[in-house]
């Protein structure tokens, strides 16, 4: 099985505060609401890439998403075991669902005022292309190493 079919796994619970912050695809369609939150990741594997264009830059959230236009998202499952929204609309990527544990990585690009956000990590670093490399100093993790760190954090034996 691929690297690549695993898709966007991140292993690091995020640190959360209080408030609230809210985003929006680019038509205004769909909204959705999640506690604040102040470390982003990127991935970049092929997945991702041919999703987007390029590496796909996320929050993440466990649990359920605060959602306003629900009719407006279509999931694809991209595998077993995720599915990626979109808005049917405007086109804009919402996020990547891990369905068993109800883990989502928001697109990062939803939430424009979240000035305290910053690059946490960067997994599927094994499939990045030549062509660009990011200057920030962060954890790299290959696609193997993402996945075996999620498994670890959530208990799993396989
Ligand atoms: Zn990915
Ligand atoms: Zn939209």
């Amino acid at each position: 099985m691929s690297a690549a079919l695993f898709g966007v796994i991140f292993p690091f619970t995020q640190r959360e505060k209080g408030t609230r912050m809210k985003g929006h695809c680019i038509c205004g369609a769909v909204e959705i609401t999640v506690p604040d939150i102040q470390e982003a990741a990127v991935c970049h594997c092929g997945t991702c890439q041919r999703w987007g264009g390029g590496p796909l830059f996320t929050l993440d959230h466990d649990g359920q998403l605060e959602i306003r236009g629900q009719d407006h998202i279509v999931a694809y499952a991209s595998s077993d075991w995720a599915e990626r929204a979109f808005c049917k609309t405007c086109g804009s990527h919402l996020y990547y669902h891990l369905k068993g544990h109800d883990h989502y990585a928001l697109s990062a690009g939803l939430f424009q005022q979240s000035p305290e956000v910053s690059l946490s990590q960067q997994i599927f670093i094994d499939e990045k292309p030549d062509y660009y490399d990011l200057s920030n100093d962060t954890p790299k993790l290959t696609g193997a190493e993402a996945f075996a760190a999620f498994q670890a954090a959530n208990g799993e034996s396989d």
